[in-house]
């Protein structure tokens, strides 16, 4: 008889989106710590590197000619512009991922979501961040200290913009509390992962179980 492990899972893409500072890549990192079969998409990006930020590890740092050459080459799954520089998923580490059998987490905008979902939207899951108060954002990115002020406000006014598109998502989470939201992030994860469609070879399971009755 067919073992439960021998049901094949279809990968699925997990995407948090929310405006800059409301806690999303605490949460991904987080997630990625305590979850065996998920790994993180890397982007490519012209963003210069903030202190402590490693090329390979939070970014592909590349300059402006690198990006449109891979472009050019087709390298990426989505692509888009935020705060006036670029920042492109790559589609082979994504493929790779999937046919491992593994689940991939995306730290990207509402443009690149928007991207994903018309590629891969039943395999596609989305998650909205949003801050529980603009006080919080403030805070937040202000604790960062790794942007110049006149960084810092254009992303406050851009926060506005990003948060309009909450209701294009799956699942909103308000970001009170960084525990509670890891551990609603990891049920929404479990939950889709039981999804019948998402178990390959269910079928041959069952009828296999319903041959030894
Ligand atoms: P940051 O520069 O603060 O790391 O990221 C700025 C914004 O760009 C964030 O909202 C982040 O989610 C988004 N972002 C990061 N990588 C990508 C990507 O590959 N594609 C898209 N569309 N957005 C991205």
């Amino acid at each position: 008889m067919n073992t439960k492990n021998s049901i094949h899972r279809r990968g699925l893409l997990l995407v948090l989106s929310s405006p800059s500072g409301a806690g999303k890549t605490t949460i991904a990192k987080k997630l990625l710590e305590s979850e065996q079969h998920l790994d993180m998409s890397v982007s490519v990006t012209t963003r210069p590197p903030r202190p402590g930020e490693k090329n390979g590890v939070d970014y592909f740092f590349v300059d402006e000619p690198t990006f449109q050459e891979m472009l050019l080459r087709d390298a990426f799954l989505e692509h888009a512009k935020v705060f006036g520089n670029s920042y492109g998923t790559l589609k082979e580490p994504v493929f790779n991922t999937l046919k491992n059998g593994k689940d991939i987490i995306f730290d990207i905008d509402w443009q690149g979501t928007q991207q994903l979902a018309l590629y891969a939207r039943t395999d596609l899951v989305s998650i909205f961040i949003l801050p529980p108060s603009v006080k919080a954002l403030e805070e937040r990115l202000n604790k960062r200290g790794q942007d110049t002020h006149d960084v810092m406000r254009t992303r406050m006014d851009q926060a506005a913009n990003e948060m309009s598109h909450w209701a294009e998502y799956d699942y909103v989470i308000i970001n009170r509390d960084l525990e509670s939201s890891i551990l609603e992030v990891q049920k929404i994860l479990h939950s889709e992962r039981l999804k019948r469609t998402r178990q390959l070879g269910l079928v041959d399971f069952v009828n296999t179980l319903r041959q030894e009755l």
